[in-house]
């Protein structure tokens, strides 16, 4: 089957046959109809970042497909099902796994990470945490579901926002825009961040009330926050990662308030303790989202409560990934989509 293979080094994706997987033991092999291009993937490519299981790696995970063969123990799915694949996998038994906290598995496995990905015709993965796919939703944005949707949910789930509470989304890139769509959904009045005006179009048209363009401000972004909620966001999400974007989302809350960190901030992060003291201030972490949410979120976008068609800015043939990978570099469109 023809697959885009990571090899190192130097790092470099290029398209080759590779073996079609055969299913052991709990997996079903699935025909690939669309897998997302994420960051994630540039981040082996361009930024040093090593994957768990040696090159060469079949990169992708952000798989949605039909079941094509199931391993003889498999219950519950057979072929033909539309199927949508987790990013990660759990292994069930471990003590985080014990306490429906599967995100934190000790045993995680990322698709295109610990094991090969779904940038190829066929991907075979553990049935345990695949979550059927209903017919209303289309593969290509049915793709984007299991990583840049569920992490969104799972966090704005963990924040408790609800009706009457106002929520900052810091960063409106492919994580931040889910924020917008599901802290709307939850309830919340949500105020956008970002500088690019284009984003800052698409938060408003997923639910955003006010629109924040950091680069047009003249005063510090938390002060304008605080103005805006009137004394403070309920709750701040910060989903770029920046040392400056932490510090001024922890300014923007109001007592009593919460910071969600969602983005993945590599340096560590000079915070006011004494304010998270004395306004009883909390500063959450969210990764990924446990598999048992994924059917709620499937549901809520067949229901069209949430969006993922919007976020697909193009599909790509499998041979044309690098063309994908360039566009993401270029922050060109917003996700692009590979139907391999
Ligand atoms: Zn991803
Ligand atoms: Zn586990």
């Amino acid at each position: 089957m023809k697959a885009a293979v990571l090899t190192t080094p130097p790092p470099t994706l290029s398209i080759a046959d590779m073996p079609t997987p055969v299913p052991k033991g709990g997996e079903i092999l699935v025909k690939v109809a669309a897998c997302g291009i994420c960051h994630t993937d540039l981040h082996y490519l361009d930024h040093g970042v090593p994957t768990f299981q040696q090159p060469p790696l079949i990169l992708g995970h952000e798989p949605a497909g039909v079941v094509v063969e199931c391993a003889p123990d498999v219950r519950g799915w057979k072929e033909g099902d539309r199927v949508l694949i987790p990013a990660i996998f759990s292994c069930g038994h471990c003590y985080y796994c014990r306490r429906g906290r599967e995100n934190l598995c000790q045993n995680l496995e990322m698709l295109g990470n610990h094991r090969h990905g779904g940038f190829a015709e066929f991907v075979s993965v553990p049935a345990r945490d695949c979550v059927p796919l209903p017919e209303e939703i289309s593969m290509e944005g049915g793709c984007l579901i299991a990583d840049a949707l569920t992490t969104a949910f799972h966090a704005v789930d963990r924040s408790g926002i609800g009706p009457g509470d106002t929520a900052v989304v810091i960063g409106c890139g492919g994580m931040g825009v889910n924020l917008v769509q599901c802290a709307t959904l939850a309830g919340a009045k949500v105020i956008a961040v970002d500088r690019v005006a284009a984003k800052l179009e698409r938060a408003r048209s997923l639910g955003a009330e006010e629109l924040v363009d950091a680069s047009q401000i003249g005063a510090p972004l938390s002060k304008v926050l605080r103005q805006l909620s009137h004394g403070g966001a309920d709750v701040v999400f910060e989903a770029i990662g920046l040392t400056e974007t932490v510090q001024q989302g922890l300014g923007a809350l109001r007592k009593g308030g919460t910071l969600m960190a969602v983005g993945y901030c590599s340096k560590d992060v000079a915070l006011p303790v004494s304010r998270v003291m004395f306004y009883e201030l909390e500063i959450r972490g969210s990764l990924g989202c446990p598999p048992a949410k994924y059917p709620t979120v499937v549901e809520l976008v067949r229901r069209k409560k949430l969006d993922v068609d919007c976020l697909v800015s193009g599909v790509l043939p499998l041979s044309e990934i690098s063309q994908g990978l360039d566009r993401l570099r270029i922050g060109e469109g917003f996700r692009w989509v590979i139907s391999p």
